[in-house]
């Protein structure tokens, strides 16, 4: 399995756990426990169940047939935007409550930027009757009010980060802070496929439903499981490495990957990591990431909340080097009127994250008997503000 992870933890050449030695008991513990735990029966019927009857999956594969028309070929959806919370993201925290639960854990904490990381962590929490602890830049708390809100109904306590940047990766560092020192009974909920080993592998399994039930609706529709193209864009890279995962050995799909241009790859603000980044660590792993010459993060910059990250999970720095995945990006721009064409054209408003990947239909070679899956990761619902201020409805 060229692109799994190996018994180190490594995909190639990136991924590990680069940590604090205090973190080594929590992060061992983890890594211990995780396969034996998602692979036994017990949690597999707990989380199938779940996903089903609180979540809504299976998500539709939904044909679109003017969007088709548009383009070329037969272009398909996958609904990530119909589940529970609005995106992708609660497949993760669904799994990873139950893993902690197995664990004899009795506090959550996590990070979040945009908040909605943080909304689908404490929307299991609530389910779950578990304390979560939210861990939040003070600029992001003012930037994204209604998903604090949210997370404060749903009853979660929302810690604001008031060091460095006051953004994400100084939540990061509150929340590491958080877990040495709470070593026995604290689970660290990572939210993207980031993060030390086993957080990367973790969360791609977990998100991996998403390419098992691609499988067999493409069987279903089409007859034939392998579409041509899959394209999902990517922030951390969780909705990718999911839509990606059960193709990653069939070399006959082309696994596309979208990442933010923000205002342009040159001007500086901009979240295209592969593009940008070199080798380093960032929250404990090794990939590419967004530095300055002196391995100091550099602040990334995109419309989208929820691609606004200056590195990428080691996973697709791998699929990056080896040409397995082939990225492209899009800007604030080509993302905006990407979300309102396939509005225009399919009634549906997808996330300002998904638009990005919706982006590069345009900038993509397809003939007509090419069968393309996005994945659209999320709605648009929490993006009204932006799409009101920036297309002036
Ligand atoms: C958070 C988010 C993303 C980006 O996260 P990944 O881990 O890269 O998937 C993409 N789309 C939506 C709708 C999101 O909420």
């Amino acid at each position: 399995m060229k692109y799994s992870v190996d018994k180190n933890g490594f995909y190639g050449d990136f991924g590990g756990a680069f940590i604090p030695e205090l973190l080594y008991p929590n992060v061992k513990e983890l890594e211990d426990n995780y396969i034996d735990i998602l692979e036994s029966e017990e949690f597999i019927t707990e989380y199938k169940g779940l996903l089903k009857d609180y979540v809504g999956r299976p998500s539709p594969l939904y044909l679109a047939k003017r969007l088709s028309a548009k383009y070329g070929g037969n272009i398909y959806l996958k609904r990530e935007d119909l589940n529970h919370t609005g995106a992708h993201k609660i497949n993760n925290t669904v799994g990873q409550i139950l893993l902690a639960k197995k664990l004899g854990k009795k506090r959550i904490i996590a990070e979040t930027g945009a908040g909605q990381h943080g909304v689908a962590t404490a929307t299991v929490c609530a389910l779950m009757d578990l304390e979560c602890i939210v861990y939040m830049g003070e600029i992001d708390i003012e930037r994204q009010a209604p998903n604090v809100a949210r997370m404060k109904m749903l009853g979660a306590e929302v810690r604001p980060a008031t060091s460095g940047s006051k953004t994400l990766k100084d939540a990061t560092n509150e929340a590491i802070r958080d877990w040495i020192n709470n070593p026995l009974d604290t689970y660290y909920l990572i939210g993207s496929v980031v993060g030390p080993h086993p957080y990367p592998d973790l969360v791609t399994r977990l998100q991996s439903v998403i390419s098992e039930e691609m499988k067999k609706q493409l069987k279903e529709k089409t007859g034939k499981e392998n579409p041509d193209k899959i394209i999902a864009c990517v922030g951390g890279g969780s909705n990718a490495a999911g839509a990606f995962y059960h193709f990653l050995e069939d070399d006959d799909v082309e696994l596309i990957a979208v990442e933010a241009a923000g205002m342009g790859v040159d001007t500086g603000e901009t979240a295209a990591t592969t593009k940008m980044g070199t080798p380093g660590i960032i929250h404990g792993s090794k990939t590419l990431l967004m530095q300055d010459e002196f391995g100091q993060i550099t602040e990334p910059y995109s419309i989208s909340a929820g691609l606004d990250y200056p590195g990428v999970g080691p996973l697709h720095a791998h699929l990056f080097k080896t040409k397995r995945g082939r990225f492209l990006n899009a800007t604030d721009r080509e993302a905006l009127e990407a979300a309102r064409e396939l509005t225009l054209l399919e009634g549906i408003i997808p996330a300002l994250e998904s638009a990005h990947a919706l982006a590069v239909l345009s900038k993509i070679e397809i003939n007509d008997s090419d069968t393309i899956v996005v994945n659209l990761s999320g709605r648009g619902d929490k993006d009204m503000d932006t799409f009101q201020r920036e297309l002036g409805y």
